[in-house]
């Protein structure tokens, strides 16, 4: 069994942490990094799946609830659109592998993906 990861570990109450939402198979948590108005995490329970490509191959289902959930918390916090964001590997970004989607939302009218 591996080490309980940093969101483990606040779903489990051992360290601070904003958490939003919560349903059977996942919480929310907002980053204690924010890199847009609203920027929060969609984080499966189970920490099995270290990134989205083994999320979906190991459980999509799970990976389905979760872009529902995402939806649902970025219309609860904002306007209903969002850009959601996995990043997968370090080379992309990731720090944490225990698999969550980015949500952000707010402002996003400037610096979109694709010009
Ligand atoms: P990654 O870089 O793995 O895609 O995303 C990890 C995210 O977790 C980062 O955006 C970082 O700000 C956030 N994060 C790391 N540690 C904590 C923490 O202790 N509390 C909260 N709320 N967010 C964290």
């Amino acid at each position: 069994m591996s080490e309980p990861s940093i969101f483990t570990r606040i779903l489990q109450g051992e360290i601070p942490g904003e958490i939003i939402a919560e349903t059977e198979n996942a919480f929310v948590l907002r980053d204690i990094a924010p890199q847009a108005p609203v920027h929060l995490l969609v984080i499966p329970k189970t920490q099995e799946y270290r990134n989205v490509v083994e999320l979906a191959a190991g459980d999509p289902a799970l990976l389905t609830e979760l872009v529902g959930l995402a939806h649902t918390v970025a219309a609860e916090h904002s306007d209903g659109d969002f850009r959601l964001i996995f990043n997968t590997g370090p080379g992309a970004g990731q720090t944490v592998f225990h698999v969550h989607a980015h949500v952000l939302a707010g402002g996003l009218e400037e610096g979109r993906l694709g010009g």
